[in-house]
């Protein structure tokens, strides 16, 4: 049987594909962070007007230099140096929440979620055997 989905932490899809932090976020998410008060995750957005009825919300935007990011401003890395964490896990976009969106996917970009778990480690060696050299 495969293995389900189990995220490690390893950060590789915020911090190496692009579309993760140099993407579009949702009406969705607009209105669930406008709902929220997050003007903080609101000000790193910027929407343009494209024509009646278009508008394309870009993220993530520096709010201090207009600039886009070159990292997701909310990836946290783990205090012991082993992996990341998203700091905006529970209201993050809704595009970083789908990812990856299927088993294929995750293969083709790099995801190893649906990897075999590591075998454990086991002991071989016997204590205090007699034929010891
Ligand atoms: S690349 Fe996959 S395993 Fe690594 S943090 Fe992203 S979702 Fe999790
Ligand atoms: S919002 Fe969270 S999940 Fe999305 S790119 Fe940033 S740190 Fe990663």
């Amino acid at each position: 049987m495969n293995p389900p989905f189990n995220c490690r932490g390893c950060g590789h899809c915020c911090l190496n594909l692009i579309d993760a932090y140099n993407g579009c976020v949702s009406d969705a998410d607009l209105q669930r962070w406008q709902k929220l008060g997050r003007d903080d995750l609101l000000a790193w957005v910027k929407t343009l007007e494209l024509g009646p009825g278009n508008r394309l919300h870009t993220a993530w935007v520096d709010p201090q230099t207009g600039e886009d990011v070159e990292r997701c401003p909310w990836l946290l890395d783990k205090l012991d140096g082993r992996g990341h964490l998203c700091g905006i896990d529970s209201i993050k976009p809704d595009h970083c929440r789908a990812y990856p969106e299927h088993r294929q996917h995750a293969a083709t970009t790099g995801c190893r979620g649906y990897d075999k778990p590591a075998a454990p480690i086991t002991e071989t060696r016997q204590e205090g055997r007699s034929d010891e050299k």
